[in-house]
């Protein structure tokens, strides 16, 4: 095969720039197809985390009965709004049906594979020259409001410890040392130490920027409309900026994915999962390391450059208007843990789609008719984390050469 071929990406995100990177590093010319703005969808307002560590899956024993007690007593950051939509129903019982652990100790396997490929790939990447994104390699507290919850970590920890993941645990007064943002009334936290964190939006800008010296076409405001096919192979999309011809596709439209895939009528399990996040100046009394919050499951992430809240999950289809009680959720659960939770002034407040999957395993895989069409979507709640690998995967497949790992637990065949 040739190394100059001609590869569109539909989809502007971090999985799109991702697939670009590693395409053109092998020689395919790349033309990124993208509806609004490169960035604009789930990879611009992220909490930022590079968080190789989780290896646990959303769908784990317990969950289920865990969220709905704290649905009941209005604690929970999840929600889901009463619907008739058979897809999400469907959805949501395969989710369930997946909170055990075989699932768990497998899909976890299947996860540390590739988040594990993806952290080199990322070093390699954030020292390219111009990227610049308020990188650091601090690692991420994952802090306990209750002491209960904290010492039940340990089993979680020991858990990843067999995957060389495991975090150092920190009690209270050596915490709050560490981390004088924190409040006094917090019970301990986990050091997750080889994980890091980034700005989205910058890497997101600066990674464009790089790509774009190397010859990346970028076509923004161009909406896919539909594929060209000519038998098993797709030939060109048709855009609302005319139609565009290549040897191979790459679908990464996220969240999206099932609604730019219905043509050719293969009806992927992905729906979305919408999350918020509020970017501000940095507090006055800010953290030093990116904070998950336990109990309110948000995140605040500080940067040189600013600092953000972000977290919920509601399942609610697509609808992307701001809620504001889901805003004042993600205040209300910072101040529980932090000394001087919000910054001023408040520079954006946000909402877009995780493309979730209900095994919370990404789809990395050749459309099953199509064979020079390959999907990469439903990185769920670590698009970033898992892009580099994502990319490289990909890139190989396009290439017919052999992934380095093994991308049989991301194929598509296991939702039939
Ligand atoms: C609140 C929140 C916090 C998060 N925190 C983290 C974190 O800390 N770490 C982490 O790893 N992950 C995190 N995530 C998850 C992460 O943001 C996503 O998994 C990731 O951004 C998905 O990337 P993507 O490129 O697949 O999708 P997107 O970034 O959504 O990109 C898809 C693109 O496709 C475009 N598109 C859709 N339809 C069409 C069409 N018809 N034609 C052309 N273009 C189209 C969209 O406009 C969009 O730009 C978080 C998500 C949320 C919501």
């Amino acid at each position: 095969m040739g190394s100059n071929k001609e590869v569109i990406i539909i989809g502007g995100g971090v999985i799109g720039l991702a697939c670009a990177h590693y395409l053109i590093d092998i020689g395919a010319n790349v033309r990124i197809i993208e509806k609004n703005e490169i960035g604009s969808g789930a990879s611009h307002g992220n909490c930022g985390l590079l968080y190789f560590s989780d290896v646990i899956t959303l769908c784990s024993p317990g969950i289920v009965s865990h969220e709905i007690a704290r649905t009941l007593k209005g604690t929970s950051p999840l929600y889901i709004k009463p619907t008739l939509d058979h897809k999400l129903l469907i959805w949501l019982l395969k989710f369930a049906s997946k909170c055990n652990a075989s699932h768990m100790t497998q899909a976890a396997k299947d996860k540390y594979e590739i988040l594990n490929y993806s952290i080199s790939l990322f070093d390699t990447l954030l020292a390219m020259d111009g990227m610049s994104c308020d990188f650091e390699k601090k690692g991420i507290l994952s802090v306990f409001k209750d002491q209960k919850n904290f010492e039940k970590h340990q089993t979680i920890n020991d858990f990843l410890s067999t995957y060389n993941m495991g975090a150092r645990r920190i009690d209270k007064k050596e915490l709050l040392e560490l981390e004088p943002a924190l409040r006094n009334d917090i019970a301990g936290a986990w050091l997750h130490e080889n994980d890091w964190h980034l700005k989205p939006d910058m890497l997101l800008a600066s990674w464009r920027k790089q790509l774009s010296k190397k010859g990346l076409i970028i076509e923004e405001h161009c909406k896919l409309l539909g594929f060209e096919t000519n038998g098993n192979t797709v030939v060109g999309v048709n855009t609302i900026k005319g139609s565009f011809k290549a040897d191979a596709f790459v679908l990464a439209t996220g969240a999206w994915a099932p609604q730019t895939l219905k043509q050719l009528k293969l009806d992927l399990p992905v729906q979305p999962g919408k999350g918020y996040s509020i970017t501000m100046e940095r507090p006055g009394i800010c953290p030093t390391y990116p904070c998950s919050l336990y109990e309110k499951s948000m995140v605040a992430t500080p940067w040189k450059s600013g600092y953000r809240l972000g977290g919920t999950m509601e399942f609610s289809g697509y609808d992307d208007k701001l809620n504001p009680k889901r805003l004042s959720k993600l205040i209300s659960g910072a101040t529980a843990f932090l000394k001087d939770p919000v910054g001023h002034p408040v520079i954006e407040e946000w909402t877009s789609f995780r493309p979730m999957t209900y095994d919370d395993l990404p789809i990395i895989d050749r459309a099953p008719s199509k064979e020079n069409l390959i999907i990469a979507t439903g990185h769920g709640m670590l698009g970033l984390t898992l892009a580099t690998g994502t990319g490289k995967l990909v890139s190989d497949m396009v290439y017919g050469k052999t992934p380095e790992i093994d991308i049989a637990p991301f194929g598509i065949s296991r939702f039939r």
